[in-house]
């Protein structure tokens, strides 16, 4: 037997042993991503019959290796393991054979907007930001990260240099982060969240390894798009009604906030709150693939304080980790939102620009590159959920859970309190619909 096929044999035999139990009840989970794949799995341990829904014609949702560049699998979703110890990535990496590589904040780079190599104390720019936050906290009602600054002493006393570093640091820890514009991120719990101690890792096989090891031996009906729900009943965009004892929906946030699936009776109205509160934040990736390196090769990051907050702000050097004459530039929330708009080929241009102002106007043109638009992706409607304003501890909280009499269940990065908006907080909410349903009835 190989691998596949044992693993295969033990959801098997663990069915039977959950059906002996008075398990047995006919589930559908929708989207194949990591907290979806993660419920099935769970559940069909239970002894549940487990179908999962999935609308693409691949499964991980936002977790897709690219295999355009056969030598050298990219991860267009996520990348990291944020904080390998005590993560349940790591387990599950372990448990595929993926190898994974760390990658360091201390090997960095700034450049400043000419290109010369800069060190600037960012500690008094972080200290304005910190303060303003801290202002925020007695302001009757919460208020976005922008307005919070805005109306602060320090940022009124700061001078054009310090405002730019300022502008820098909310960039680069917070919207880059979050996905969220500073003007839409809450003062008072836009930058919450937990957080797995340890490196930050990436794969260089790629990510989908631990999405092809959660899937195997499910059943996955993929290119099936849900259209509709209504209690015990899924109807399909092929007008297809499929019955169930409980539907677990695991699609985005952004797909929720869309109104994309129909829904034949109102939620709960927390949980409704909840949707219409939490916004989903935008991170698009722009891979550039060089004939051979032309920059630091001792590097893992190179930041640049350019000519505009945010724009070609942050790059991830492939040499260091992976060998190879690859940069990935990130571009977030407002910066990202507009650039999707832009073909490849002014994407292109546009990132030789940048990178000829960082490294001399010599620094060739990339051979090949890899853009993402999640924000225009109808299965995503964006990256990641942040916390807006008016988003409190509760938010997610509420938005996690059963409706309908339990026959609708909610799980997803979103609905994760302490990991949102990430690849292990998906995981781990996919886990906790299942054990919430072990105990319901
Ligand atoms: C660019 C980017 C970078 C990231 N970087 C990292 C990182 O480095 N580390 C990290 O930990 N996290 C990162 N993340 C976040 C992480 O990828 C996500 O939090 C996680 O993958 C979400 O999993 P999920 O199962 O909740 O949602 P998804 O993976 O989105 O799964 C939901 C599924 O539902 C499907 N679906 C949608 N609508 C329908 C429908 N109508 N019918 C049927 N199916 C439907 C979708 O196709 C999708 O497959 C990143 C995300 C992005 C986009």
């Amino acid at each position: 037997m190989n691998r596949r096929q044992l693993l295969g044999a033990a959801l098997a035999a663990l069915a039977t042993k959950g059906a002996a139990q008075g398990a047995g009840r006919d589930i559908i989970v929708i989207g194949a991503g990591l907290a979806g794949l993660s419920a099935a799995r769970d559940l069909a341990a239970q002894g549940h019959r487990v179908t999962v829904l999935e609308a693409r014609n691949r499964i991980g949702g936002r977790i897709w290796t690219s295999r355009l560049w056969s030598d050298l699998p990219m991860d267009l979703g996520a990348s990291w393991i944020h904080g390998i110890e005590g993560n349940p990535i790591t387990d599950l990496a372990q448990e595929a054979g993926a190898k994974v590589v760390p990658t360091s904040y201390d090997a960095a780079l700034m450049l400043d907007a000419s290109g010369a190599a800069i060190d600037p104390d960012l500690a008094p720019a972080t200290k304005i930001l910190r303060r303003a936050l801290e202002a925020a906290e007695s302001h009757g009602r919460d208020l976005s990260v922008r307005a919070a600054l805005e109306g602060s002493a320090g940022w009124a006393d700061a001078g054009a240099d310090l405002r730019r570093l300022v502008n820098h640091v909310i960039n680069s820890t917070l919207e880059q982060e979050h996905g969220g514009a500073a003007d839409r991120l809450s003062a008072w719990h836009g930058d919450d969240g937990d957080e797995f101690d340890g490196e930050d890792a990436v794969f260089p096989g790629g990510f989908g390894q631990v999405t092809e090891h959660l899937a195997r031996g499910l059943s996955i009906r993929l290119s099936t798009p849900v259209a509709a729900l209504a209690p015990g009943r899924v109807t399909l965009a092929d007008g297809t009604v499929l019955r169930a004892d409980h539907v677990v929906l695991t699609v985005p946030l952004g797909v929720l906030r869309a109104g994309a699936i129909d829904l034949a009776e109102p939620l709960a109205q927390n949980r409704q709150q909840a949707i219409d509160t939490l916004e989903m934040g935008l991170l698009n990736k722009v891979w550039l693939r060089f004939d051979k390196v032309a920059w630091s090769d001792d590097v893992d990051w190179i930041e640049w304080l350019g000519p505009r907050p945010g724009h070609w702000a942050e790059w991830l050097s492939l040499t260091r980790s992976l060998g190879a004459p690859v940069l990935l530039g990130f571009r977030a929330a407002a910066e990202a939102a507009g650039a999707e708009a832009l073909s490849d080929s002014d994407t292109r241009a546009d990132a030789t620009e940048a990178l000829r102002a960082m490294f001399g106007s010599s620094f060739p043109a990339p051979a090949d590159l890899q853009i993402t638009r999640w924000g225009r992706d109808p299965w995503a409607r964006g990256s990641y959920s942040f916390n807006a304003v008016g988003t409190t501890p509760k938010t997610r909280a509420a938005l996690a859970g059963s409706d309908w009499d339990g026959a609708l269940w909610f799980a997803g990065e979103a609905c994760e309190t302490g990991y949102f908006g990430t690849a292990h907080g998906a995981v781990l909410s996919g886990r906790s619909v299942a054990q919430a349903l072990r105990r319901a009835r």
